[in-house]
């Protein structure tokens, strides 16, 4: 670890992005690990049920939010559209509530 040498050897932040901090007081807040969205899960279709390996709906099992998969098309959560995990769990939740209801 190097401290005030321009360099940082911990995280290998870029210098120019390194601001000496020297004027007291300091403050520090206790951060945690935090998941914010996943982007596997059980495999559903259109409706949020949740398929077999071979692609089968299995009834009366739906899945949604987070626990649902195949959505993002890919490995990684895409940034360029806010709200995406949100926005997905809700109304996924709410179209396959609605849904259940008028069965
Ligand atoms: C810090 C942070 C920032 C985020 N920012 C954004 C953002 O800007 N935009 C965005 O789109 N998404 C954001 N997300 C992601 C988004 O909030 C989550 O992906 C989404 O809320 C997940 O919804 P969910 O219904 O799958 O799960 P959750 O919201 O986690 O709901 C699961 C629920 O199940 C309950 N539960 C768990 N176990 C049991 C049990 N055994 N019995 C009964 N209930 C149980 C839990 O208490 C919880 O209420 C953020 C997430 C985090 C953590």
């Amino acid at each position: 670890m190097a401290h005030g040498h321009g360099a940082d050897t911990e995280f290998g932040k870029d210098p120019k992005y390194l601001i000496p901090v020297k004027q007291a007081p300091f403050y520090g807040i206790h951060r945690r690990m935090r998941c914010s969205t996943i982007c596997a899960g059980l495999e559903v279709n259109s409706e949020n049920q949740a398929l077999t390996a071979e692609g089968e709906p299995i009834e009366g099992l739906y899945v949604i939010g987070n626990c649902a998969g195949n959505f993002y098309g890919g490995v990684d959560y895409p940034l360029d559209i806010y709200g995406l995990s949100l926005g997905r769990c809700v109304s996924a939740g709410y179209m396959t509530g609605r849904a259940l209801a008028q069965k």
